[in-house]
C-alpha cells in the first residue's frame, strides 16, 4: 500500500513540475510578445506633398512650410510649381 501511495505522489510531483515549467514558458512567451509589441509602436507614416508615396516622418523632407516630401528632388519640384 505505502509503495502505491510513493508512486501516486512521486506521479503527482512530476505532473506538478511539468505544469509549472510549462505555465512559466507560457507566461514568459507572453510578456516576451508585449514588449516586441511595446517596443515597435509603428512610426507615423507621412504622405508625399508632390508624389503621395507616404513615407515615416523620420525619414521624409520637411520644407519651411510645413509640407513633407519623400525625397530632396520631389521637395524641389514641388517647390517650382
Ligand atoms: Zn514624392
Amino acid at each position: 500500500m505505502i509503495v502505491r501511495l510513493i508512486l501516486f505522489l512521486l506521479i503527482f510531483f512530476i505532473g506538478w513540475t511539468i505544469y509549472r515549467q510549462v505555465s512559466q514558458y507560457l507566461s514568459k512567451q507572453k510578456t516576451r510578445n508585449a514588449k516586441n509589441s511595446q517596443s515597435k509602436p509603428g512610426e507615423k507614416m507621412t504622405p508625399c506633398a508632390h508624389c503621395g508615396t507616404y513615407v515615416p516622418e523620420s525619414e521624409s523632407i520637411k520644407d519651411t512650410q510645413g509640407n513633407r516630401f519623400c525625397s530632396q528632388g520631389h521637395l524641389k519640384q514641388f517647390q517650382k510649381g
